[in-house]
């Protein structure tokens, strides 16, 4: 009993501190809502109270959903009301998210004190969203809300597959180990692996075709994109298959494959993928291996004609150039 006593005159502290602050806003608040209830909103970092409590406003250019195309609803952060949709987001150039129209109900505008500009809250809490800007002549709505990104939760659509995971949360790495037709093959039947494409990296010319590459000029590899889901497998696993799907040891290509454009190469995004293909590398070194994969940063990735997709999928058959060799398996 003594507790909850402790804690209602906290709370009632905490609400005073806060109306001393931004007066304006908890009236606004208790006049929406009837109560002022602030304590079962959602948790707030320093920086979100700058900006959605004491009307702050985050630095332009530099918020989450500035480029944020997808469709998808934007909610309150404090409250989870929904405020606005995708489809009347659009690119204003102002360094904030900018949308058109709001969910019906969802925005209440408040002139500014000194009647210059007229600010945006939640109007299911008062927390401060930015300001609308009339008549400039952008969109044929003639009006911009102008939203921080850090007073907003971005919800993505529901896509019709709902089981498949988001596209964020999927991850894209790249290998070349001689023809990708055969690097293809194995990487494609991988478990956590969503997606597979063959294609070209590593090279000068834009946009080579097969032909070109083919002829040794461009400096590119044969390359195979992955995309896998990192909660199904782990970029571990998937250089491990690398090592076990061909020879790494060759130099002057893959197999029966020769020529500078099937050579072994791990294209690696950041320093923790470069390090993981390093600790194998050195792992095979120290098994006794010459080890010939080339390390490479990730550049630019031209998609091959479609006839090279899926290859040996399509045609039903099995790749000569590439077999699976266990070489991990102590
Ligand atoms: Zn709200």
């Amino acid at each position: 009993m003594k507790k909850k006593t402790y804690l209602l005159l906290l709370l009632t502290l905490v609400t005073i501190a806060g109306c001393a602050q931004s007066h304006r806003k908890e009236r606004l608040t208790e006049q929406q809502t009837g109560i002022n209830n602030s304590m079962q909103y959602n948790t707030l970092t320093p920086e979100e109270e700058r900006v959605i409590l004491h009307r702050g406003t985050e630095r332009p250019f530099t918020g989450e959903y500035l480029e944020n195309r997808e469709a998808g609803t934007y909610l309150c952060k404090r409250c989870d009301a929904p405020l606005y949709r995708s489809e009347d987001k659009f690119d204003s150039h102002c360094g904030w998210p900018s949308f058109d129209d709001e969910i019906k109900g969802a925005v209440k505008r408040i002139r500014d004190a000194d009647g210059q500009r007229t600010e945006i809250v939640c109007n299911n809490c008062g927390a401060h969203l930015g300001h609308v800007f009339l008549n400039e002549g952008l969109t044929s709505k003639q009006t911009r809300h102008c939203v921080n990104s850090i007073s907003m939760k971005f919800v993505p659509a529901q896509s019709p597959q709902s089981a498949t995971p988001q596209k964020e949360s999927l991850t894209t790495v790249y290998f070349a180990s001689g023809c990708f037709w055969g690097t293809e093959y194995f990487f494609m039947k991988a478990p956590g692996v969503k997606q597979t494409s063959v294609g070209f990296m590593g090279g000068h010319a834009e946009n080579p075709t097969y032909e070109q590459v083919c002829r040794k000029n461009t400096g590119h590899l044969e390359t195979t994109e992955v995309v896998f889901d990192p909660a199904a497998t782990t970029y571990e696993e998937l250089v491990k298959l690398f090592f076990e799907t061909h020879d790494f040891t060759q130099t002057d290509g893959q197999g029966p494959d020769i020529g500078s454009q099937y050579r072994s190469c791990i294209f690696y995004s950041d320093s923790a993928e470069k390090a993981t293909a390093e600790k194998y590398m050195d792992l095979l070194t120290k098994k006794g291996y010459r080890v010939a994969t080339l390390l490479k940063p990730v550049s630019v990735f031209w998609k091959a004609e479609n006839y090279h997709q899926q290859y040996y999928e399509h045609k039903g058959t099995k790749p000569y150039c590439h077999k699976y060799t266990p070489v991990f398996d102590d």
